[in-house]
Formats: structure tokens, C-alpha cells, sequence
């Protein structure tokens, strides 16, 4: 079986257009050339105000609609395999069989769309896959990638959509469970080599998250040098600045942190021994922020979310400087029992108080009761933004 990736406009493919309400199928398009739904297609199910709004707003909005695939059945002949209810939700569509809501609910038919809208869907180009083959060839690939198939995920979606020697090499690279390296990218990457996660990891660093732009770009290239080298120079960096291995590595952002931080240096040691540090610290709930927050300075302590103070530890502490306010007649947040506006005296409830570390959690402060106390909200804010 051979398949061709071709592109074609929606003018296009709704250039003689036809939909047959008895039968409920779009019947033709692309000038008569193309049989939109044959005889063993299922009708067409999408006209429920919803799938078929559905795949005109995806268009406005220039979201992908998916792959599409057509069958070759003669010169001049082709058959929709897979997309027959998309590409009849358009035509019915372009041909004011239904109507979708603009923003402030108004139906909007085709030709009530402004002039660019219109423009922008006629001038949409869709993907199509072009199959020639033996008809059981094709039923059984059909089979394939529709049913049995798991579902192509985004990067072999676009693997498919930018094959050529660029792909073909970088999957040797990336998606080869053989490659001797994969082992140690999976202590930073999440996914595993023949689900294409590392080559999709390795595409979104070195495209700084333009993946389909950057595959385009470079889709005729007869080399990966680029992103070879950009790849090993993100995992040599980190493998380099933390040599320990923890879990909590895989799947960071390293793509984005290498290249905020790459340029200052570090000492390896030192940087081990605070992580060894922070891992061993109880009031650290959120390990993943560690190595940011190792990188940054360690200056950013929401990364790290530390530990809050127990209810318990709240009541507790609120009710003692309850009593002592009332015994001597000030305010129980010591801030405002210092202060001189109407405050100076005001019982705060508990609702209207905030726990805070009295010795700060980033030098040294414990997140147990000898280490809180209550301040009003207003205060407590205020010593949090210093
Ligand atoms: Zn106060």
C-alpha cells in the first residue's frame, strides 16, 4: 500500500459539494472527483448542533481538525476513508445548512460571516493522506489505526505530518529503545522511547516549544545535528550541576531551566549537599520545586510550598495570646498591639488571623508551636511581602 501526504484547500474539496438530505450523506466534492461518503459509510451522524459546530469553530479558531484520510480508488477517483463527517459538517456548512453562535449567541449562517471569516475557512488547508493499495490492504490499515490501534498521540500525529529524512533520522536518535542512552534520559524524561515522548521532549527544548513550526522548518534537513546537540547539551548540564539522581527529576522542565540558568555557575558539591538538605527537611511538601529553587539562589520558597501550621497549633497559639490580650488590655496581634490607631485593642476572631513563622522557615525557623504566632491578616501580609 502506498500513502502520500497531500494538502488540499477547503474551497477545494467543497467545490461541488452536494449533501443529500433523504439519504442524510454528503455525497460529493472536489469537483465531483471525490466520493464523500460510499455506500458502506455510516451516514452522516455529526448534525446535532454540536459535532458539526464543533468542527466550524475549530476552523475559525485555526485548531487542527485532525488527519484525513482518502482512499485512491482511480485517475481522478478518491473515496473519504476517515473524515467523511467533518468534511460533510464544512460543505453543509459552506452551503448555510446550519448555523453556528457568535459570541453573543447569534446564530451566524456562512454568508452572515464577515468577509475574512469566510476567507479563513475557504482558505484552510487540510492534511490528507492519500492511500493507493489492494482494498483489503486498506480495510485492514483502516482496522489498524482506527480500532485496534491505540490512538496516534500529538508527536506521531506530527511525525506523520512532517515525514521525511529529518523524522526518519530523528526517530532513530529519539524513539529507539536500542540506543545505550535512553536509560539515562528516563532519569529526566517522562514516556518511553517507542511512544516518541523523548524525541517529543528533545523537539520542545530546542524549538523552545514550537515543535510543529520547528519540524516544518527543518523537515528537508539531512541532518539532526542542531537537535542532537542542543538534547545532550540540556542532559550533560543537568547531570552535571545535581549528581545525585532523585525521582522527583523526571519530567521537570529542564528545557526552560537550562536555559535560565545554564550561563551561571555552580559548585556540584555544595549544590548536592543543600538538596540533600531540603530532601531531608519535613517542612519541604513540594520536592520537584527543589532544584529550581537550588538553581534560582535558593531565594523563591514558594517552589518549595513549605509546610503549613497545623489547626491545632492555630488554636492553640490563638488562644493563648487571647488571654494575655485580655489580661493586659491590647490587641492579641502583637502588631497591632503596638501600633497607635483604633486597633491598639481590637480582639481579633480567629477567622480574621493569619499563623505566621516567627523565625523565617528559610533561615532555620521550624513549623511547630514554639516557632508560631497569630497576626491579623493585615499584618501578617504585610511581614509576608518583605
Ligand atoms: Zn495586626
Amino acid at each position: 500500500m502506498k500513502t502520500t501526504l497531500k494538502e488540499y484547500k477547503i474551497k477545494d474539496i467543497c467545490e461541488g459539494f452536494v449533501y443529500n438530505e433523504l439519504e442524510a450523506k454528503g455525497l460529493f466534492g472536489l469537483s465531483g472527483t471525490l466520493t464523500i461518503q460510499p455506500e458502506y459509510q455510516r451516514h452522516y451522524i455529526y448534525a446535532d448542533g454540536k459535532k458539526d459546530v464543533a468542527v466550524i469553530e475549530s476552523l475559525l479558531r485555526g485548531y487542527p481538525i485532525g488527519l484525513i484520510y482518502f482512499n485512491k480508488i482511480g485517475e481522478d477517483k478518491l473515496e473519504v476513508l476517515d473524515g467523511q463527517q467533518r468534511i460533510t459538517s464544512i460543505g453543509r456548512y459552506v452551503q448555510e445548512k446550519f448555523a453556528i453562535k457568535d459570541e453573543n449567541g447569534m446564530p451566524q449562517n456562512f454568508t452572515s460571516l464577515s468577509q475574512d471569516k469566510q476567507k479563513q475557512i475557504m482558505d484552510t488547508t487540510l492534511l490528507i493522506y492519500e492511500c493507493e493499495g489492494k482494498e483489503d490492504e486498506i480495510k485492514e490499515w483502516f482496522k489498524t489505526i482506527n480500532i485496534v490501534g491505540v490512538p496516534l498521540n500529538e508527536q506521531e500525529l506530527l511525525n506523520a505530518i512532517y515525514s521525511g529524512e529529518f523524522v526518519t533520522l530523528a526517530k532513530e536518535e529519539f524513539s529507539n529503545s536500542q540506543n545505550s542512552n535512553t536509560q539515562k534520559w528516563s532519569a529526566y524524561i517522562k514516556g518511553n522511547a517507542n511512544r516518541q515522548e523523548f524525541l517529543a521532549e528533545a523537539l520542545e527544548w530546542v524549538s523552545k516549544k514550537e515543535v510543529g513550526d520547528y519540524m516544518s522548518k527543518h523537515r528537508k534537513d539531512k541532518n539532526i545535528d542542531q537537535l542532537k546537540n542542543y538534547f545532550s547539551s540540556v542532559i550533560d548540564w543537568v547531570s552535571q550541576t545535581f549528581i545525585d539522581v532523585e525521582k522527583e527529576m523526571k519530567g521537570l522542565e529542564w528545557g526552560r531551566l537550562y536555559e535560565e540558568y545554564h550561563k551561571k555557575g555552580y559548585d556540584p558539591k555544595k549544590v548536592s549537599e543543600v538538596v540533600q538538605k531540603l530532601y531531608a527537611d519535613s517542612c519541604v511538601e513540594n520536592k520537584k520545586g527543589i532544584f529550581e529553587y537550588v538553581l534560582g539562589g535558593e531565594k523563591n520558597t514558594k517552589l518549595l510550598t513549605i509546610r503549613i501550621f497545623s489547626e491545632a497549633v492555630k488554636n492553640s497559639v490563638y488562644a493563648s495570646q487571647v488571654a494575655e490580650a485580655e489580661k493586659t488590655g491590647v490587641s492579641n496581634c502583637s502588631h497591632c498591639a503596638i501600633g497607635h490607631d483604633t486597633n491598639k485593642n481590637k480582639i481579633w476572631r480567629l477567622d480574621e488571623m493569619d499563623a505566621d513563622h516567627v523565625g523565617a522557615w528559610s533561615k532555620g525557623g521550624k513549623t511547630d508551636i514554639s516557632n508560631c504566632e497569630m497576626l491579623c491578616k493585615t499584618h501578617n501580609r504585610a511581614k509576608g511581602n518583605k
